[in-house]
């Protein structure tokens, strides 16, 4: 079958769906294929909400979409008092997006403006970590680590350092407790502030529980504490992306809540809207609400389709429902449960060497060797055996990973609905 659409891969055309029930979505042959990662870790509520559709059909009847340039709305609105209500302690504002990368844009940008605002106009620098994903476009594209996704595209990327990410399994040495691993890779954003020059940095942006590029990788206790020292002392803006690990993903409302700190700017998207509707945002500290409203009162950015009012509609209903059916505790049930039967059928496993995650969020990763963590040979293309031997058979997990530049690591992610049942 030929097809005008460019898609992901020029070679392939994939299955088209043509409907969803619950965890499941159905191709065009009535084939049922179980949507154990929710896409890319999205589709939290299933893809057939009864209460999500009903919001968007009432919604689409009142007004569809007014451009915030001209107006608010009410479900704007009320979607940003109901995620302040439940925002980490210190976040009072919510700018909306349409999606991950775009809210990754606008908080680099709002970082960088915040400080203009304070007349710093020499923080201009940006630290992530290697092994990290934060969006596709350039700047998103220019602070994560992901190699395989940056390296044609590097000379379009701005300048942007990279400390080592929290990834224990891989790094962590035989002399040195969970606790000693965690502040000696933290103190290495410590050490690159001090090179780039106090006051010369404006941010740190680190994902709390690592997605896209080592499958569900969580920080060792006190990494993140230290995380906050480091970032205060220097006066250096942390930003949170909870794009894929947030809205509930590992357990509870936000990542972040499980490491007892709080970012100054935080980014959600992918469960926010479960996918019924592509929305983003970026929670916003007060420091940073006031300094721009004190200052120039205008925070120089803008999409045409922010603060869409279905889209936010399609949100609000999204966490009502998450909240309402007290979803987080199967997300912490299912998630125990997914975890014990991984580790159950796979443990010994000669090619499986780490199995790990927090709520439903849990990442396999494949070695060559268990003894050694020796990974495959990324020639092997063992993530795309993976992921089309399993979709063959029916069954949607994400893979990620794959050798490359120094980048250790096959994985697969599973991130499955939050109302996924036992047996399924
Ligand atoms: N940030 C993180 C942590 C992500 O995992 C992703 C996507 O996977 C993004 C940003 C980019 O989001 P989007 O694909 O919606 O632009």
């Amino acid at each position: 079958m030929s097809s005008h659409v460019l898609h992901r891969n020029s070679l392939v055309q994939p299955p088209r769906a043509v409907a969803g029930d619950g965890i499941y979505i159905i191709d065009a042959n009535g084939k049922r294929y179980l949507d154990a990662s929710g896409g890319a870790a999205v589709s939290c509520l299933g893809h057939s909400d009864p209460d999500v559709r009903a919001a968007i059909i009432e919604q689409v009847g009142k007004l569809a979409y007014a451009h915030s340039g001209f107006f608010s709305s009410d479900p704007m609105e009320e979607l940003a008092d109901d995620l302040i209500a439940h925002a980490p302690a210190g976040m009072e504002k919510v700018y909306f997006v349409s999606g991950g990368s775009e809210a990754v844009e606008a908080a680099l940008k709002m970082a960088r403006q915040y400080f203009l605002e304070l007349g710093e106009p020499d923080r201009k620098f940006v630290i992530a970590r290697r092994q990290s994903y934060h969006g596709n476009t350039l700047g998103a594209l220019s602070v994560g680590g992901n190699m395989w996704r940056r390296r044609q595209f590097e000379p379009l990327l701005i300048d942007a350092s990279h400390v080592s990410p929290c990834y224990a399994y891989r790094d962590q040495q035989a002399n040195e407790t969970a606790e000693q691993y965690g502040l000696r890779v933290a103190n290495e954003l410590e050490e690159a502030i001090l090179t780039l020059g106090t006051g010369r940095v404006a941010a740190f942006v680190a994902e709390p529980v690592v997605g896209a590029t080592s499958g569900a990788v969580a920080a060792v206790p006190g990494y993140f504490k230290r995380i906050r020292e480091i970032c205060d002392r220097y006066g250096v803006l942390l930003i949170l992306d909870e794009v894929m690990c947030g809205m509930g993903r590992t357990g509870t409302l936000h990542a972040i809540e499980q490491e007892g700190i709080s970012g100054d700017l935080q980014t959600i998207a992918k469960g926010l809207g479960a996918g019924y509707q592509p929305i983003g945002a970026v929670l916003v500290s007060g420091k940073i609400d006031r300094a721009i409203a004190s200052g120039s009162g205008f925070f120089q950015h803008g999409h045409t389709y922010q603060g869409h009012a279905t889209a936010c509609a399609a949100a609000l209903a999204t966490q009502r429902a998450i909240r309402d059916r007290d979803l987080l505790a199967n997300v912490n049930i299912q998630g125990e449960n997914l975890q014990n039967a991984l580790t159950a059928q796979f443990a010994n496993h000669p090619y499986i060497g780490d199995i790990r995650g927090r709520g439903l969020f849990r990442g396999v990763e494949f070695v060559a060797d268990r003894a050694t963590k020796e990974p495959f040979d990324p020639a092997r293309k063992i993530n795309a055996k993976i992921k089309k031997t399993a979709f063959a058979n029916g069954l949607m997990c994400y893979p990620m990973g794959g050798t490359i530049d120094g980048q250790l690591g096959d994985h697969v992610l599973f991130a499955p609905p939050y109302i996924v049942s036992d047996e399924q």
